[in-house]
């Protein structure tokens, strides 16, 4: 665990901007620890990753009892591959990736990162085994330095700048009068949305973890940024298992296996082609975000 030093008034700024961002499960842990109901069971051994295949098998869930939230959710992700999950805001895509890094414990079936059972192993050894991009990356009030390193605290100089190399935001970094050491966040300099989210692949690159968890990581952006920072996620995820969570079907057109989350429940699973031609809810809403871009690209003409 992480030892917090700060004063407490930056933790308060801290928790805010998280509690803002609502996603960011990473930083939530590290700061402000464990939901009380989660915790290692006696005895818990550390996870032992070969390759990081993942299962959710038969998962159910609810954040209160009368209201279940995944309804028998069951998905393999074979090791190294990258799944997509798509649906409607509301169905449940964020809630796996909480409890894939549990956040919280299932209420029935199990999860399962190589044949162990998430609440069988230590809680870090799972965040360890995880690495987080949310949607917006939290900066810390602190140096660029200080808020790549957080993914790894023990990172020398030249390992913070070959992975701001890997997440191309080193020349940026390089270019600023005080580089490494230039304070970034609310009370230092503003990034962009784009610039953050290379921090937070920066971040994760250090951390190198076996298994990524992209939650909507590039849907704030716009389009042109999207597409550059796709890349290097699709670069960071090569030789890893990868959970994407999408808004823009586009980004996810190339998984390996895409599902189609609603109400808690699988409805379509299968590759872009196939659930083209299958002409069901994924070719539905690819047609509808098709023509919202050719909206777009109306809208720009005029
Ligand atoms: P998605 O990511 O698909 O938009 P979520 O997994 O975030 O959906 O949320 C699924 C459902 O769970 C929503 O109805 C949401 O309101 C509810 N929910 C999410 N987080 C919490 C929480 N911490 N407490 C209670 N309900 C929650
Ligand atoms: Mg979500």
């Amino acid at each position: 665990m992480m030892q917090i030093t700060m004063p407490l008034g930056f933790l308060g700024t801290v928790y805010r901007e998280i509690r803002q961002a609502l996603v960011d499960m990473g930083e939530m842990f590290d700061l402000l620890g464990q939901p009380a109901e989660v915790t290692d069971k006696p005895g818990a051994k550390p996870l032992k990753v070969a390759g990081a295949t993942l299962e959710l098998d038969g998962v159910m869930f609810g954040y209160d009892a009368s209201r279940p939230i995944l309804k028998g959710v069951t998905l393999t992700v074979p090791a190294g591959q990258t799944v997509a999950i798509v649906g409607p805001s509301g169905s449940g895509k964020s809630t796996i990736g909480r409890l894939l890094f549990r956040f919280y414990d299932v209420t029935g079936g199990a999860i399962r990162i190589d044949g162990q059972d998430l609440r069988d192993v230590t809680l870090q050894s799972v965040h360890d085994a995880i690495g987080v991009v949310p949607q917006d990356t939290v900066l810390f009030n602190d140096t660029v330095f200080y808020n790549i390193a957080y993914g790894r605290p023990s990172a020398s100089r030249a390992e913070v700048e070959a992975a701001a190399r890997g997440a191309k935001i080193h020349d940026f970094i390089a270019s600023l009068p005080e580089g490494y050491e230039t304070t970034v966040g609310e009370r230092g300099l503003k990034l962009s949305g784009g610039e953050k989210q290379r921090v937070g692949i920066a971040r994760t690159l250090l951390k190198n973890p076996p298994i990524l968890l992209l939650d909507e990581a590039t849907s704030a952006l716009d389009t042109q940024t999207e597409r550059d920072i796709q890349d290097s996620l699709r670069a960071m995820g090569e030789g890893r298992t990868v959970i994407t969570i999408a808004h823009r079907l586009s980004t996810i057109a190339d998984a390996d296996q895409i599902v189609v989350l609603e109400a808690g429940q699988i409805v379509e699973q299968g590759k872009h082609e196939a659930l083209l031609e299958a002409g069901g809810r994924y070719a539905a809403m690819w047609a509808r975000q098709s023509a919202e871009v050719e909206d777009e690209g109306e809208d720009a003409a005029a």
